[in-house]
Order: C-alpha cells, then sequence, then structure tokens
C-alpha cells in the first residue's frame, strides 16, 4: 500500500499547500481520495492522471472537491488524449452536484457531456463495500455540517488498511469502523472545541484526532486538514499527549509505504 498526501490543507488552501486530496496505490490499483483545490498539480507528480482506476469523493464540500473541474479540463482539452474515461465514483447525491457544476461552466447546450465526456461517473451506496481492482473500499458515515463519509482502503496484500476520516465531528461511530487500520488520515482542523454543541460538532480536535487513532491501534497517524494559521507543529505537539505511534503531518508529496 501506498499513499501520497497531494495538500493536506483545511477549508483553504495553505502557502503553497492544496485541500483534501490523496493519492493511494493498493495493490496495484490507482486511486484519488477527494480532489480539493490546488491538488491536481501535486496529482501529476506522482502519476499520470490521465489513467487513474478511481476517484472517490468523500462529500461534496468545496474543498474536497473544486479539482474536480480542473481534472475535467486537463483531460477534455489534453494533448495526450486519455486512452479511456476516468472512472469518478461520488457519495449520494453526487450527480446533482456535478449537474450543478456543470450548468456553471459548461458552454450552453453542452452541459449534460461536460463531465460525461471524461469521467464513468456513478454514486456509491456506503452501505456496501466498492471494489475496485485490488481495492476494497468501504465507508461509514460521519458527522458533518454536510452528509459524508469515512473511507477505509484493504487491499489484498495483508499489509494493513488505510482509513480516511474524511470531514468529521468527534460524536461518529469511527472507532469499529477504523479499528485495526495500520495508517489513520485524521482530519484536525482544530486545536480547540469550538462553542457548538459537542454533539453536532463537525470537525476534530488534533486531540480527539490522536483518539481515535490509539484507539484503533494504528501505527501511524496523518494530521490532515490543518490551517497553517494555527501554527502546524502545535497540531502534532497535541497529537503526541495521547497518540504514542509516529505522527506526520499532512502536506504535498508526503509518501508512506507499508
Ligand atoms: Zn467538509
Amino acid at each position: 500500500m501506498n499513499l501520497t498526501v497531494l495538500g493536506g490543507s483545511a477549508a483553504g488552501p495553505n502557502t503553497g499547500q492544496g485541500c483534501s486530496g490523496y493519492y493511494v496505490e493498493a495493490g496495484g490499483t490507482r486511486l484519488v481520495l477527494d480532489l480539493g483545490p490546488a491538488t491536481l498539480p501535486e496529482l501529476r507528480r506522482h502519476t499520470d492522471f490521465r489513467t487513474l482506476d478511481a476517484v472517490v469523493i468523500s462529500h461534496l464540500h468545496l474543498d474536497h472537491t473544486l479539482d474536480l473541474g480542473a481534472l475535467r479540463f486537463a483531460l477534455a482539452y489534453n494533448p495526450e488524449r486519455p486512452p479511456a474515461r476516468v472512472p469518478l465514483w461520488l457519495p449520494p447525491g453526487g450527480r446533482g452536484f456535478l449537474d450543478r457544476f456543470a450548468a456553471t461552466f459548461a458552454e450552453t447546450g453542452k452541459e449534460s457531456e461536460f463531465f460525461p465526456n471524461v469521467f464513468t461517473i456513478s454514486e456509491y451506496d456506503p452501505a456496501q463495500p466498492l471494489i475496485i481492482g485490488s481495492a476494497r473500499i468501504t465507508f461509514a458515515p460521519t458527522v458533518h455540517y454536510v452528509p459524508c463519509w469515512a473511507i477505509r482502503v484493504a487491499d489484498d496484500s495483508g499489509a494493513g488498511d488505510l482509513l480516511y476520516t474524511a470531514d468529521t465531528g468527534p460524536t461518529a461511530e469511527l472507532a469499529g469502523f477504523a479499528a485495526g487500520a495500520r495508517v489513520v488520515i485524521a482530519e484536525a482542523t482544530l486545536l480547540e472545541p469550538t462553542p457548538e454543541p459537542f454533539e453536532s460538532r463537525g470537525h476534530l480536535t488534533a486531540g480527539e484526532a490522536a483518539e481515535l487513532a490509539r484507539t484503533a491501534g494504528a501505527e501511524t497517524l496523518v494530521l490532515a486538514h490543518l490551517w497553517e494559521e494555527r501554527g502546524r507543529e502545535h497540531f502534532r505537539a497535541r497529537a503526541a499527549t495521547s497518540f504514542p505511534g509516529r505522527i506526520e503531518l499532512a502536506h504535498p508529496g508526503l509518501n508512506l509505504t507499508w
């Protein structure tokens, strides 16, 4: 299993760092999880984006999806024509989201072909495993401001799974879903809880992210969805108080192989 971080910023890009996006190789299957602003340039450094096995989207917030538009142009107008359409897997409701996206950016009368020209578009059923090549992808609902799913990726190597929390608050029931994952990418948008009610808060503190990874028994925790204004190393320090394993701060090009 191989993970490359494409961004790692929270809702807005940090200096030289795009938002949410992860390139994953699972037993030779090449996936992208989320494709937020400014993640496509980093993806290009690591693989041929024209021949991905799938792009899988956790939820329909801009900071996890905006480069789908950039990827659409990069595929549609590339001088090296892609050999096939790229499979795009969206959460429930994703087709309507893409239709509205296309209605804004497509030329009049070409809305219906705008994304289908370059993507094979599907909505996944979060209750069912999604099998793509040698990757087995499962989903668990998070607590966020829109419907969102955490994503677990396994392959048949037995090397250990990748768990990506996507965006979530602390009351999502992710402990069982994350159990046994070897690498956990956990959002850690906050250093301290916000004044929101605990039950409906839609982001984690670094401490809560660390607790999730510790409970899962993970070997490595990648802290993600970070604001540089909060001081990146502060997130690591908070997480280190409860997670005993390896802690990495998400940044473009961070690579883990296991
Ligand atoms: Zn979000």
